[in-house]
């Protein structure tokens, strides 16, 4: 079975793809469909490695996105039709309590991934475009479902349960359920791979900072807790949206304010965290607000700093000892502040950051602790995408 995969990411705007080699993680081309479905702004990036072809044009939809891209492919001389592409793995952010493992996708998971839509109504409805397109266009290949939720369903009782009215929670399948579990799982056995030991040997902290951002505790290689919950919302401060918040909050603005059911979708997804704080998302424009003295946007990275603490205190409990604590995404991967200060004044827990360690730049894995410290902390780059095409071309090439 070629190992050659396409891999999708379809979001409610947006298509991120990539065409790999599982085994070599050779990637042949990358690209993002931007702005689908809106009037200006429509714009397909598409990177053959070599050079970068820009289409500029409204994007109706998903599937005209998609063809669109495949031209492109086309014009750079791939044709992804017979190509041979062994399989599409489709990035799907809610399993519900339905799908963990990689899927091999028939029109009875498709169903059953537009029905957990319900469960996430912002990402379930793209991924089934998504899966219907390629479908199309790519007749006979066969589809694999990532689940973003996956490596969560490991976690116990205890961490999963709100404590809120036990039937109104199960009757509405309300439960934390975690999610960017693939980058997790994936950093988590990269660290392990480096440090030349098992995962089952180690307890793992990872932080995903990237514009979404989620931690994890990890007991040799099973996740028991996470911070995000049923939705992506729960948890650490993150771009646009706020972390944990006193749930009376809602009915206040509700209230008070007259705040509709969409205006707080909005305020929560949007126009919350770093953004809500201080007026914009990226952390690279954060600290040039703070370089320039805004107070807002230092106060917006203190609540940031502020959150991690108060998880990686929780899972150093959670674990009891931990081994490594994993920095990875956008912000983790190159925020060597963020890391800095995540992580201060720690010594005595056998933490610590060495400071010219920290400010290095390399493109693999990178330890930032000083080689005396009990406590790895390394930096991982993340690869979803490559962690996506690994598990598609697996199933399909042992189908259980
Ligand atoms: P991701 O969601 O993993 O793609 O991460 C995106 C976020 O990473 C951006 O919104 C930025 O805030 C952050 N980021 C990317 N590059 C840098 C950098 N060099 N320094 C600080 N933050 C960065």
């Amino acid at each position: 079975m070629s190992d050659l995969v396409l891999v999708l990411n379809c979001g409610s705007s947006s298509i991120k793809y990539q065409l790999l080699h599982a085994e070599s993680a050779q990637v042949l081309a990358s690209g993002m469909v931007e702005k689908i479905g809106e009037a200006h702004g429509g714009c397909i990036v598409h990177d053959d490695g070599e050079r970068e072809l820009v289409h500029e044009g409204s994007i109706p939809d998903h599937r005209a996105g998609l063809r669109q891209a495949f031209e492109m492919f086309r014009e750079t001389g791939i044709d992804l039709t017979t190509a041979g592409v062994g399989a599409v793995g489709h990035r799907v952010v809610h399993g519900g309590e339905v799908f963990w493992q990689p899927t091999l996708i028939d029109d009875d998971v498709l169903a059953t991934i537009r029905d957990l839509s319900v469960l996430a109504p912002l990402h379930n409805p793209a991924n089934v475009i998504g899966i219907e397109s390629t479908r199309e266009l790519l007749p006979g290949i066969p589809e694999v479902a990532v689940f973003d939720t996956g490596f969560f369903h490991s976690l116990p009782e205890a961490a999963r349960t709100y404590a809120i009215d036990a039937k109104v929670a199960a009757a509405h399948s309300v439960r934390k359920y975690g999610f960017h579990g693939t980058s997790h799982q994936y950093v988590s056995r990269k660290a392990a791979e480096f440090l030349g030991r098992g995962t089952d040997e180690l307890n793992q902290i990872v932080f995903h900072l990237g514009n979404g951002a989620s931690a994890s505790a990890i007991r040799a290689g099973v996740a028991i807790d996470t911070t995000m919950g049923m939705t992506p919302l729960e948890g650490l401060v993150m771009g646009t949206r706020p972390g944990d918040l006193d749930p009376g909050i809602i009915p206040h603005l509700m209230r008070v304010a007259g705040l509709d059911l969409s205006q707080v979708e909005q305020l929560l997804n949007r126009n919350s965290g770093i953004k809500g704080l201080s007026g914009v998302n990226d952390f690279r424009e954060l600290g040039e607000l703070i370089d320039q003295g805004d107070t807002q946007a230092k106060l917006a990275y203190d609540v940031y700093i502020h959150r991690l603490r108060r998880y990686l205190g929780a899972y150093l409990v959670d674990l009891g000892n931990v081994d490594t604590i994993i920095f990875t995404a956008g912000v983790g991967e190159n925020s060597a502040p963020v890391r800095a200060d995540a992580l201060a004044g720690l010594d005595s827990w056998g933490i610590e950051v060495d400071p010219e360690r920290n400010k290095t730049r390399a493109p693999g894995i990178l330890r930032i602790s000083p080689d005396s410290a009990p406590v790895q902390v390394l930096v991982v780059p993340t690869n979803e995408e490559l962690a996506i095409a690994r598990a598609a071309h697996e199933l399909v090439s042992n189908p259980h």
